[in-house]
């Protein structure tokens, strides 16, 4: 071979050896790029997924909350909202929209607004007199908590939290105690001072020494006493049921039928004098019911009594009918329905709904002949008969039927 060749192809090998190792080199740099690529898209994938998962956990704790969650941004655009607030404005979602325009009710935004901008921590609660906010109709009285925080932020401009509470429930339950307090000292002081007044008579205008005049007021101050009793025992009676007294109920089976016949007997003597009939119509069938037999004798006898009280004059006929019948679920469970109906002047429509709140009485009832009695008697058998699982309505026809329908379903 030529000395020329030989430095040709020596060339020529130095050559393609050097581009074999760059294109080997160069090979396993895109390789290595390669794998690092791969190894960084799967990192991010990866941070991705976790992202993902981490933001659907906090969706869900978000959607959790029953109370409506909100967080905006300075200019009062929501940035975050819950299931719960989506809800309460009545949308599918209220992201990016604002308080005022999302928020349905004037005053609620209002505190808000004020909120964001004073920019401190603030819980208010605010009592709606007649809104539809979070509601589907128009309600009175419905009772809102707007607790206000802001979140600063190191960096960024501070968001606002938002979480809006419905307390409608519990700001009635305390009217009603409120008012039930309320008229229980009313109720009370009235026999209390008609009994001091008698006392301040009877010792400093020396009426004791008149025996007539000292019996007489004598008698008029026990029946005052005999109601103070009465009105004590009864509003024991309706504390216990409302504080949660139902599950302690006694669950002992009894016979309603001979419940009800052990309170006609109880009343005969009130029926003789007022020369009224009491009719049953018992279901053949024994119907054994499971219950606390002291609350339904209770609630039985208010009813009865009631109707002779308030007819007084007339001899009215009463008939109590029980049934036993399946219920509506066809599952082979039984209720009960007793009906107590009268033929007396019977209640006067505009007053029906309300009969069975607590101080309750007609007016018209009781204006002309005073009727003894506490307005407590339907509010304790309401109470008494729901303990029970049971439902009481009333309907009347005044001076042709005015009936009380008490259901029950009967444990097996
Ligand atoms: P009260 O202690 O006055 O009897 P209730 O709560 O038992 O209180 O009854 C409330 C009011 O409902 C009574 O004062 C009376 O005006 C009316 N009422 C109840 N039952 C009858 C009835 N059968 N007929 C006419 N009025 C009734």
């Amino acid at each position: 071979m030529e000395p020329a060749t030989i430095i040709l192809t020596t060339i020529t090998i130095a050559a393609l050896t050097s581009s074999i190792i760059i294109w080997r080199n160069l090979t396993k740099r895109i390789h290595s790029n390669q794998q690092s690529y791969s190894n960084k898209r799967e990192q991010h994938e990866k941070i991705l997924t976790k992202t993902e998962a981490e933001r659907t956990e906090l969706k869900l704790l978000l959607n959790s909350f029953d109370d409506a969650l909100v967080i905006t941004n300075e200019a009062g655009i929501i940035q975050v909202s819950n299931k719960a607030a989506n809800q309460l404005c009545q949308r599918h979602t209220i992201r990016g929209k604002s308080i005022s325009s999302t928020l349905l009710d004037h005053e609620i935004c209002e505190c808000i607004t004020k909120a964001i901008k004073k920019n401190k921590p603030k819980k208010q609660k605010l009592i709606l007199t007649s809104s539809t906010f979070g509601q589907e109709e128009t309600i009175e009285n419905s009772a809102w908590i707007i607790d206000y925080a802001p979140l600063p932020l190191d960096n960024d401009t501070p968001l606002h939290r938002i979480i809006i509470r419905n307390v409608s429930s519990e700001h009635r339950t305390d009217q009603v105690k409120r008012e039930f307090v309320a008229n229980a000292s009313h109720e009370l002081r009235t026999p209390l001072a008609i009994i001091n007044g008698y006392l301040e008579n009877l010792i400093d205008d020396n009426i004791i020494e008149n025996p007539n005049i000292a019996r007489k007021a004598l008698t008029t101050m026990r029946k005052h006493s005999d109601r103070l009793a009465q009105l004590i025992e009864e509003m024991l009676i309706i504390s216990k049921l409302e504080s949660g007294a139902a599950a302690q109920l006694k669950n002992e089976p009894f016979q309603i039928n001979d419940t009800i016949s052990t309170v006609i007997d109880r009343l005969s003597p009130l029926t003789q004098k007022q020369k009224a009939t009491i009719i049953t119509h018992f279901d053949p069938e024994l119907i054994t019911f499971t219950g606390d037999a002291f609350y339904w004798e209770q609630a039985i006898y208010n009813l009865i009594e009631n109707a002779l009280k308030q007819n007084a004059n007339t001899p009215i006929q009463i008939t109590v009918d029980t049934k036993i019948s399946e219920t509506k679920k066809d599952n082979g469970n039984k209720k009960l329905t007793i009906k107590i109906t009268d033929n007396g002047k019977g209640i006067p429509t505009a007053h029906l709904p309300y009969i069975f709140n607590r101080f309750y009485r007609v007016q018209k009832h009781h204006s002309q002949n005073q009727v003894r009695g506490t307005g407590l008697g339907l509010s304790i058998v309401k109470h008494a008969i729901e303990a029970h699982g049971g439902k009481i309505k009333a309907s009347s026809t005044p001076g042709i039927e005015t009936t009380f329908k008490i259901t029950c379903p009967i444990k097996k």
